[in-house]
């Protein structure tokens, strides 16, 4: 078996294309609600953002992330993503 590239994918905050494990998805499910997807596995349309305070409150504010799911984030969604990246470094993982 051959060595699969790790699948990258890009933060739509500060368009950084990393491995899916450093971000955070959030998905628009068919039923139309907002979750959080650590693993990677809940269908639906997803946006990608770097797991820091930074790239969160950048994604919120500049509404990109409702760009990119076509739905507008309820502050519960947004309340949860903050909870997430809690705790993660605030400058550059690079
Ligand atoms: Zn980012």
């Amino acid at each position: 078996m051959k060595t699969r590239k790790v699948p990258l994918r890009t933060c739509v905050a500060c368009q950084a294309k990393r491995p899916k494990r450093e971000l955070v998805r959030i998905v628009r499910t068919p039923q139309g609600e907002l979750v959080l997807d650590r693993r990677g596995k809940v269908s639906g349309r997803g946006a990608y953002v770097c797991n820091r305070k930074q790239c969160v409150a950048e994604a919120v504010k500049s509404r990109r992330l409702e760009r990119a799911l076509e739905v507008d984030l309820t502050e519960a969604m947004v309340d949860a993503l903050y909870r997430d990246v809690e705790g993660a470094p605030d400058g550059d993982m690079a």
